[in-house]
């Protein structure tokens, strides 16, 4: 099910590698005190060092370093004990320094693996090569005043994980994957919350195509991608616009690349030549990074299960598919709320409930799981009515419709509505006897062979029952009458 473009010559193979952008969860910024809270006023969250007042010296902040490693140790990569920061140099507006502090040769973390899962049910190991500290840049607004550009120091100074993957990545769908499956393990860690609406985790693309089998050819890199879908559609027509150009008879140019989503293409931003020579040096204002590791290994007793061993555990604890699992340990409160509902339970029915009523259900209303209408011990109740045949499944649907909707008890609502399954075998007998004589040509049609009729009946006796009929006992009366 290999991804490729087809062209005059050929099927072209994709090549991508993704440089994620996931800022870090903590009070405050990699080297100053002031507070990273989003959607504070302009310029209210910015010390003297983010705004590089002379003589103003950065101060490594202890968290943000715990969550690289924290990061670093979920992607089950190698830690670096020893690591360094560099300024990055450049002039812009918005890095009132004229430099970006981050790490260059030495990064805290080396090689890691994730895992990725996929449409067809396969799995697929990218490597991840590198992660690394480094300092976000303050943000200019073009937008506020008609001859002005605003700039805001508020993100200037926050700290951010870059985690650069091998370029393992052979599809949209892949690179899809990857991003979603690299938020899941963040949001676990609790290392970065993954918003990329707000801009939390943003992704530069780097594609590049070739025949099967050839080594790589020339790529290029699309800037700060914002959402998983945009990720997925700049590949498509970079990828496309590559081939194209090869197939002329021409090269591409290594260059950096924007994506227009409202036009669905990608333009040059800069080309090779124009590239920034940073003049990278080790930032003389600070040490050398030396990690203890006992500290690392404390770091590491203290992690959450991960959503692969979360996957693997559910498969064996509840017997669930391959599938099922993944989707549930997607999100760590849908993993929760599951655990909840199965607990003691019949575990597979306990994940239909919740991957088909329960997210429909979430859909429609607009909620998240935290914010359900319907809680897990409530959905946990209903289970229980069905298993000791206080309804039936078809009610259960109904009485589900009517939690949403309320917030009320299974219980009551059962109650209330006088659901109850009805398991009196003669007032079943005589909804089947009734349904018999209702329908004399459907009678005569089976017993001359039309055998498939027989649902037809069930659904009458049914209907006839309100749907209250107890399956088992109304399928038990009709082969009686019928037979
Ligand atoms: P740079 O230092 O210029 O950013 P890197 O070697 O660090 O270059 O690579 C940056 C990203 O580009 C990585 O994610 C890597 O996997 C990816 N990459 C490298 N070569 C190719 C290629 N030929 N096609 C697609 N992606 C590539
Ligand atoms: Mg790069």
């Amino acid at each position: 099910m290999s991804y490729v473009i087809e062209g005059g010559t050929g099927a072209w193979e994709v090549v991508i590698g993704l440089e994620v952008h996931a800022q870090v969860v903590s009070q405050a910024k990699l080297f100053s005190g002031a507070a990273t809270a989003f959607g504070a006023e302009p310029n209210t969250q910015v010390s003297f060092v983010d705004a590089a007042f002379p003589g103003m010296l950065p101060v490594i902040n202890r968290e943000c370093v715990a969550q690289a490693v924290r990061t670093g140790l979920g992607l089950g990569a190698h830690i670096n004990l020893v690591s360094r920061f560099d300024r990055k140099n450049y002039f812009y507006a918005d890095l009132p320094p004229g430099y970006q502090i981050s790490q260059y040769q030495h990064p805290i973390v080396g090689a890691g693996v994730i895992e990725i899962e996929l449409a067809d049910g396969s799995t697929k190991s990218i490597g991840v090569t590198r992660l690394h500290l480094e300092q976000d840049a303050g943000k200019s607004l073009h937008d506020q005043h008609p001859t002005k550009s605003y700039i805001d120091l508020n993100r200037a100074g926050v700290a951010l994980m870059e985690i650069v993957s091998e370029p393992d990545l052979r599809s949209p769908e892949e690179a899809g994957a990857y991003l979603r499956k690299l938020r899941t393990i963040l949001r676990y860690l609790g290392t970065c919350d993954g918003n990329m609406e707000e801009g939390s985790m943003r992704a530069d693309v780097n594609v590049s195509v070739r025949k099967h089998g050839e080594p790589f050819r020339t790529r290029c890199e699309v800037k700060n991608v914002n959402s998983v879908r945009f990720v997925m559609q700049a590949i498509e027509v970079e990828a496309k616009r590559q081939v194209e150009i090869w197939e002329a008879g021409g090269a591409v140019d290594q260059e950096t690349r924007l994506f227009d989503a409202a036009r669905g293409i990608t333009r040059s931003m800069r080309s090779k030549e124009e590239a920034h020579d940073y003049r990278y040096f080790p930032d003389p204002d600070l040490l050398p990074l030396v990690l203890d590791e006992a500290w690392i290994a404390e770091l590491k007793a203290a992690l959450p299960e991960l959503p692969d061993a979360k996957r693997r555990r559910f498969m064996q604890q509840y017997g669930l598919p391959f599938y099922d699992s993944a989707v549930l340990v997607a999100e760590q409160a849908t993993a929760d709320y599951y655990e909840t509902v199965a607990r003691g339970r019949d575990a597979k029915l306990a994940a239909n409930w919740v991957m088909g009523d329960l997210f429909a259900a979430l859909n429609r209303t607009g909620r998240t799981i935290e914010t359900s209408p319907v809680p897990a011990a409530a959905l946990g109740a209903l289970l229980d009515l069905m298993a000791d045949n206080t309804i039936n499944g078809r009610i259960a649907k109904e009485v589900f419709e009517a939690m949403v909707d309320t917030g009320e008890a299974p219980g009551a609502i059962v109650e209330r509505k006088g659901l109850r399954q009805v398991t009196d075998t003669g007032a079943i007998d005589a909804a089947v006897a009734a349904v018999l004589a209702a329908n004399p040509e459907k009678l005569a049609e089976y017993r001359s062979g039309k055998e498939k009729l027989f649902g037809f009946f069930v659904g009458q006796v049914m209907k006839a029952m309100a749907g209250k009929g107890n399956p088992a006992l109304v399928n038990d009366a009709l082969k009686r009458q019928l037979g």
